[in-house]
């Protein structure tokens, strides 16, 4: 986003959200090489879409947010070229394989079978040849743009234009997430019954 430009949110926002058609199959993820793209296979449609304002998620070139979805990771397998993906960060909890050509993530994968979103693959839609898959619903972590470059100072502006486009802001996730994670930590803590 240029300093005291126009704000670019992500492809996917900028020209308004464009719904899901609510019977979305599923379709093939491809990498940005131009040639031996690295291919994903998803089944079904996705949940949880979001943009989000974090650092590690990938986002294209000029873009403040990502959009970001999940898809449980048994409906998702690797089709072609799974020799280009890489860890991007071993330590943290959601693996990110990016391509080693093209540097964009394919999928987010947690290993950790205690994590409270494992069993769950993130991936970003805007891959997909198909188009249908269900739309953003929400914008996450969206305070942490200003560590990636956003002036606080613009803040306003960005919320103003999530809300516009029908996006709830979140400075960490939704609360059904949220809801979810303190579920889990409830359960393995005994507070609730499994
Ligand atoms: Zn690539
Ligand atoms: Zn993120």
């Amino acid at each position: 986003m240029a300093e005291n430009g126009e704000l670019h949110l992500h492809p996917l926002l900028d020209q308004g959200i464009r719904a899901g058609t609510g019977s979305f199959a599923g379709g093939t993820l491809a990498c940005r090489c131009a040639q031996d793209k690295v291919e994903l296979r998803v089944e079904g449609d996705v949940a949880f879409n979001h943009a989000c304002g974090c650092t590690k998620c990938w986002k294209p070139a000029g873009s403040v947010f990502s959009v970001v979805a999940v898809v449980p990771r048994d409906k998702l397998r690797v089709t072609a070229h799974a020799e280009k993906l890489q860890v991007v960060d071993p330590a943290a909890a959601i693996q990110r394989h990016a391509c080693k050509g093209c540097g964009v993530h394919m999928v987010g994968r947690i290993e950790n079978k205690d994590h409270p979103f494992y069993g769950f693959d993130f991936i970003h839609p805007e891959l997909f040849a198909e188009h249908g898959a269900a739309a953003p619903t929400f914008a996450a972590f969206v305070s942490s743009v200003i560590e990636s470059g956003v002036k606080p100072e613009r803040m306003e502006a960005v919320r103003g234009r999530l809300k516009s486009l029908g996006l709830e802001t979140y400075d960490c996730l939704s609360p059904p997430l949220m809801d979810a994670i303190s579920t889990h930590v409830a359960k393995r803590m005994g507070v609730l019954a499994a």
